[in-house]
């Protein structure tokens, strides 16, 4: 059965980089893999055209899809826009909630040729490859009630985190598989010690552990769990947290790979459906200049042919073609240092096609 992807480029870099992901995924059609590959407008291109930064024949595109590459939105042309609602992160933030995006994967994975570019010893980092699930629909970001507000002549700001037995179960389920999947450790970050809600989340993990008895299962408060990431991020296999925890602690583990331009993500819903997307934005300081990496988009594809589509073949095929372009010592300006050759975003891209081809 033929199954439908949606690519939205959206802004800045977004269209350069999705290109050379597309033609990636061309490559796997003329290989076999049975999709439709369909494009869309989002961000702030879509609000040009249409006014609006989720039109509604994106969003029908994208329910109707069976995985969702997505470039970046955003830019200073679109800042000025006085209705926070037509902003181009809208777009974004509109596709997770209408499509119940719930879990969030972001592998922070260390390319041993890119050892160097790290902020911290090659020894610590050589080898590095954590998954951290993240829970991306609830939590503090999105608990009620929130607000400021005047209480006893003084303005308050308040929010609430909340979390349900059965969200936290969900992204749970998620976690335990994914650790299924690889080195077979489960460290669920909390604030236990603190937090009712945490000890509500420590609870439910604790409760499904049993379910998957090949998993090995920890905790850990997430200050600890920052101290970690720095001190021996090798210790993670499978790291699981909620969205705000899984939004700083992240972040912290992206850096310890050198650069942004090296990471893909996914965000699945209870269907499978996900969208895949690099973790930086649009770049608009380098957008147009053919000087963006687009390696972190084409491991997004990577990514979903793993997560959504069941092609774990192919993907390893892009990784292993990613490896072997680094391996000839081909950089981006980003990953460039002396030694290597600095190439274009659509070198870069024909690179890893050609590679492709021979691993
Ligand atoms: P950014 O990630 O776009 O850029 C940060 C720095 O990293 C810049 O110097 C940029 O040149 C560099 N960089 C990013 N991606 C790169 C790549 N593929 N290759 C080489 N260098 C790369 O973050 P920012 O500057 O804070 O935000 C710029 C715009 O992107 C803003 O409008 C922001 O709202 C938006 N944004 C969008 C997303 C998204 O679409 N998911 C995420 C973050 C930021």
């Amino acid at each position: 059965m033929s199954r439908n992807i949606l690519v939205l480029p959206g802004d800045g870099i977004g269209p350069e980089i999705t290109r050379e992901a597309v033609k990636i995924l061309d490559a796997c059609r003329q290989d076999g893999l049975d999709v439709t590959v369909e494009e869309a407008l989002v961000g702030g291109a879509a609000y040009d055209t249409h006014g609006e930064p989720l039109p509604e024949v994106t969003l029908a595109a994208a329910k109707s899809a069976d995985a969702i590459l997505l470039g970046a939105v955003g830019g200073p042309k679109w800042d000025k826009i006085e209705d926070l609602s037509k902003r181009p992160e809208k777009g974004l933030l509109g596709l997770r909630k209408h499509l119940g995006l719930f879990g969030n994967l972001r592998p922070a994975v260390l390319y041993p040729q890119l050892a160097e570019a790290s902020s911290l010893k090659p020894e610590v980092v050589s080898g590095l490859d954590i998954m951290i699930v993240r829970e991306l629909t609830g939590g503090i970001y999105f608990g009620q009630p929130r607000g400021i507000e005047k209480r006893g002549g003084e303005r308050v700001g308040f929010n609430t985190y909340v979390y349900s037995e059965s969200e936290i179960e969900r992204i749970g389920r998620v976690a335990f598989e994914m650790a299924q999947k690889r080195g077979r450790r489960l460290c669920s970050v909390d604030k236990a010690n603190v937090l009712e809600v945490t000890i509500l989340w420590r609870e439910v993990m604790d409760r499904l552990a049993p379910e998957y008895p090949d998993v090995e299962l920890s905790h850990m408060y997430v200050d600890n769990a920052a101290m970690q990431l720095v001190r021996a991020p090798k210790q993670f296999d499978v790291i699981v947290t909620g969205n705000m925890f899984g939004d700083i602690l992240s972040d912290a583990a992206a850096m310890l790979t050198g650069s942004i331009g090296m990471l893909p993500s996914a965000s699945l819903n209870e269907s499978g459906q996900g969208m895949y997307e690099p973790c930086h934005g649009s770049a608009p300081d380098i957008a147009g200049k053919n000087m963006a990496n687009p390696l972190a988009t084409i491991l997004s594809v990577a990514m979903m042919l793993r997560y959504s589509l069941d092609e774990s073949e192919l993907a390893s095929r892009i990784e292993r073609a990613v490896g072997r372009v680094l391996d000839d010592g081909l950089r981006t300006a980003d990953i460039a240092y002396a030694g290597t050759r600095q190439v274009s975003t659509q070198e870069m891209g024909d690179a890893v096609l050609d590679a492709f081809h021979h691993v």
